[in-house]
């Protein structure tokens, strides 16, 4: 036993393992996630469909957080706390950040395209060439 908020982590994390059991009967990566709003709703569920949708974007992370913004009718979601099997990868922590999710919570760390790995990866290939890579801008409108 924990304490209520470490319980209903649980039982959310639960949910999302449930999403990723669907994925491996699918043949796919299990990967589950769940977006709770702030009253403890269920506000969008997914799982691993990159195969299936032959989409590399089709993560869990990324269907749970499409129909939580569709079922909430905003792309923002606030108070929300997204549970996810595995540790997001890049792009899925740039749409957490995106949709402002409030909390994420994960299951076990990915070695392999975990968001942690991948920014450390960054950070050392950009020491490694001893520059940042060069953005430019063309035709932006000037910021108000
Ligand atoms: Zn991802």
């Amino acid at each position: 036993m924990g304490t209520p908020n470490q319980t209903l982590d649980q039982k959310y994390m639960k949910m999302a393992l449930a999403q990723a059991k669907k994925a491996f009967a699918a043949d796919e990566v299990p990967i589950g996630a769940i977006v709770v709003d702030s009253e403890g709703q269920v506000m969008g569920r997914g799982y691993n469909q990159v195969e299936k949708k032959h989409l590399q974007t089709a993560h869990a992370e990324v269907i749970a957080i499409s129909r939580a913004c569709k079922k909430v009718g905003d792309w923002r979601l606030n108070d929300c706390t997204l549970y996810v099997t595995l540790e997001p990868c890049t792009i899925c922590m740039g749409l957490v950040g995106l949709s402002r999710v409030k909390r994420v919570v994960f299951g076990a760390q990915s070695t392999l395209f975990g968001y942690q790995l991948m920014v450390a990866v960054w950070i050392d290939l950009t020491r490694r060439l001893r520059r940042l890579p060069t953005i430019s801008t063309i035709m932006a409108i000037p910021p108000v």
